[in-house]
């Protein structure tokens, strides 16, 4: 399997530190507002790395923070009258449902900056001790950009280069650095803002430190990946490195991995332009696994462009695999029992080349729109072969090749049955002696089984009475 590393700017052989296992760290959203179509596109990509490493037989340790202390996060809670946790509570519930949406699996550990407040203490008196950062007059920390020689080594910059642009790396209010180049690890608190207690001064952290502290707390001082979208390689990713390098005296992240920006017709997405789109907006027109097969067409490193046709051309393609399992499916209701024959398997053979096509393009960094070109030959293939006279054996294996291959891109391509009402009776039925038996684990359990169904459950003064949500 081949990884591009922006750090070596390659693609590498990919070696975990750990055979067998995966230690994965991926930078996630500010949570101020609903998730937006571009902060989709790393979850989405990311998890389908995840889902392929799982496939290949690996571990994986996934980690994906929420960002809920933040200038945005303040100013939201402000305005509202309300303290910023209410704020960061609110959208990480809200990014949940939407990464459930997207069948975006659940991160290992979805740590909190607010919850590690102690683990980024020790991590910046760490590199006080080291000499590799300062404390002004005022209270604030800075990192001593200087005394990491190999800063600029993901991004590909220099000092020198950098201290030609410095005045916009000058942040007002900042003035206390000794060198424009040095960023904020701890800064003294303001009006209105929420402060955790310091050695340096009542304050709170600044950005960068949040990740390296969390991903050495979840994954170790070294890891195999971390990744995030491009905009993070620099200052974010490249002072992540600085803090974790210098604190830990380690490599941090042995494979550096950046997605392609979105575009929404070939404009950035900003508010004002008008084009900004969040993920439930999009859930308003389409079932949102046609965003993620929209995603994945591209190559992640590609940048991407969102428009209108490119969606309804992924609705469409995304409906050429659903209706040829559907096909299947209704094939292989009245299909017969018994051995496949020999030019069955034959097909099946050459159905395997199909898979292995699939294999290919993700080994080569994640090629989703070749390995997505791979899943469509497969279905045209099952499409012309599989019919009404073919045995329920082919007919299965072809299926579970389309749905396997589709399940690591993340696509559920297999519609569930409606639940019938002699199964909602059993069920609740089967809820009622729980309840007798004081088993009410399984009760919960029923009852949770029927709200995924669409079935909602009143108890009454008659008995248990059920709608369809
Ligand atoms: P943020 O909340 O801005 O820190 O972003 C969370 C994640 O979304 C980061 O990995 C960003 O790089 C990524 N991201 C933000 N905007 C876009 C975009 N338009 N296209 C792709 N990725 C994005
Ligand atoms: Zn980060």
């Amino acid at each position: 399997m081949k990884v591009y590393n922006t750090l070596s700017r390659k693609k590498e052989e990919f070696k975990p530190l750990e055979e067998g296992k995966v230690s994965m760290y991926v930078c996630g959203p500010t949570v101020y507002n609903l998730i937006h179509i571009g902060n989709a596109r790393p979850m989405i990509v990311f998890d389908t790395v995840r889902r392929y490493m799982e496939h290949k037989g690996y571990t994986v340790n996934y980690v994906s923070n929420f960002t809920d202390v933040d200038d945005k996060i303040i100013k939201k809670a402000n305005e509202e009258g309300t303290d910023a946790s209410v704020i960061s509570e609110r959208y990480i519930a809200e990014c949940k449902k939407d990464m459930e949406a997207l069948n975006v699996k659940p991160a290992t550990t979805h740590p909190k900056a607010t919850c590690e407040i102690d683990g980024m203490i020790d991590m910046i008196s760490t590199l006080i001790e080291k000499g590799h950062a300062y404390v002004a007059e005022d209270g604030t920390v800075y990192f001593k950009t200087r005394s990491f020689a190999e800063y600029g080594k993901l991004s590909h910059k220099n000092l020198d280069d950098l201290r030609s642009g410095e005045r916009s790396l000058l942040v007002s209010g900042e003035d206390q650095k000794q060198d424009p180049l040095d960023f904020v690890l701890w800064k003294p608190k303001k009006e209105g803002e929420p402060f955790w207690t310091a050695p340096w001064c009542e304050g709170r952290p600044g950005w960068h430190i949040e990740c390296s502290v969390m991903s050495k707390k979840y994954l170790g001082d070294e890891i195999d990946i971390h990744a995030g979208g491009e905009d993070l390689i620099f200052p974010h990713h490249e002072n992540e490195i600085a803090q974790s390098e210098a604190a830990n005296g380690k490599p941090f992240a042995k494979y550096w991995m950046h997605n392609g920006f979105l575009n929404i017709e070939n404009k950035k997405m900003s508010k004002s332009l008008g084009n900004f789109f969040t993920v439930r907006d999009i859930s308003e027109k389409y079932d949102l696994q046609v965003l993620r097969f929209f995603m994945l067409s591209a190559h992640y490193r590609s940048p991407l462009n969102f428009s209108a046709e490119l969606m309804e051309a992924a609705k469409n393609g995304l409906d050429r695999i659903v209706t040829s399992v559907g096909n299947l499916n209704f094939l292989l209701e009245s299909a017969q029992d018994g051995e496949m024959s020999s030019a069955e398997e034959q097909l099946l053979t050459e159905a395997k080349g199909f898979v292995d096509k699939f294999d290919a393009s993700m080994d080569d960094d994640f090629n989703t729109a070749d390995a997505i070109s791979a899943i469509f030959e497969l279905v045209k293939f099952a499409n012309t072969h599989g019919d009404a006279g073919s045995s329920k054996a082919f007919l299965q294996a072809l299926k579970e090749e389309i749905v396997m291959l589709s399940d690591i891109c993340g696509l559920i391509v297999e519609k569930q049955p409606e639940i019938l009402e002699e199964e909602i009776e059993a069920l609740i039925q089967e809820r009622q002696e729980a309840r007798k038996a004081k088993n009410f684990a399984r009760a919960d359990e029923i009852r949770e089984i029927l709200t995924q169904k669409g079935i909602v459950l009143e108890d009454t003064r008659e008995g248990v009475k059920w709608k369809r949500a």
